[in-house]
C-alpha cells in the first residue's frame, strides 16, 4: 500500500489520475464494519476549481453486505459516491473556506499523502449509521435459504417418544 503514497499537491497540479479496484482485504477498517463486500472501484483525479484552488475528485463504487441491526441478517448496500476535496496549505484557511461554503470538503497539502486512507474514510462515512431492513421478514425472505419451511415435529415421532416414556415409567 505504501507504493501509492504521493504528494497530493503535485498530483492535483499535474492533473494526474489514479484508478483501480480494491478488495475488502485492502480496506481493513471497512472490513471491520461490513459482513462482506467488494471489490470497490475507485478513481482519483487531480485538478483545480474556478478559484484556481487545487482539488482532488474521488469516486467510489461497490457492493457491500451490512448486518441489519434488528434481525442481524445481511442487508445489501450499494456504494456510489463522488466527492471533491479542495486542498489548503493550512488549517486556518481550510476552516475559513469550509465555513464560507457548506459543501466544501477541505484537505491539507501532504507530501506523503495516502489515498487509501481517504478512500477508507469516504466509505466509512457513506455507510448507514444503523443499517436496517425496511421490513425485516420480507426483505430477509428474499435472501437465499431463508425460504425453507419451518421444521414441525413429526407427530408419529412425538407419539413414539411418548410411548417410550410411558414404558420406562412402568418399569
Ligand atoms: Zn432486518
Amino acid at each position: 500500500m505504501s507504493d501509492l503514497i504521493f504528494d497530493n499537491g503535485e498530483f492535483a497540479r499535474q492533473q494526474k489520475t489514479l484508478h483501480g479496484e480494491l478488495a475488502l482485504a485492502d480496506l481493513p477498517r471497512v472490513a471491520g464494519e461490513v459482513l462482506a463486500g467488494g471489490p470497490v472501484q475507485f478513481a482519483l483525479a487531480g485538478g483545480s476549481d474556478h478559484y484556481k484552488r487545487l482539488t482532488l475528485d474521488l469516486s467510489l463504487k461497490g457492493h457491500f453486505e451490512l448486518s441489519c441491526r434488528r434481525c442481524l441478517k445481511p442487508m445489501p448496500f450499494e456504494l456510489d459516491v463522488a466527492s471533491r476535496f479542495t486542498l489548503f496549505a493550512d488549517e486556518a484557511r481550510m476552516d475559513e473556506a469550509e465555513a464560507d461554503d457548506e459543501d466544501l470538503e477541505g484537505l491539507l497539502f501532504e507530501r506523503a499523502f495516502d489515498p487509501m486512507n481517504l478512500v477508507e474514510d469516504e466509505i466509512l462515512l457513506s455507510l448507514p449509521f444503523a443499517p436496517a431492513h425496511d421490513s425485516c421478514e420480507s426483505d430477509a425472505a428474499a435472501a437465499p435459504d431463508a425460504g425453507s419451511t419451518p421444521q414441525k415435529p413429526n407427530p408419529f415421532a412425538v407419539l413414539a417418544e411418548l410411548k417410550g416414556k410411558l414404558k420406562r415409567g412402568e418399569q
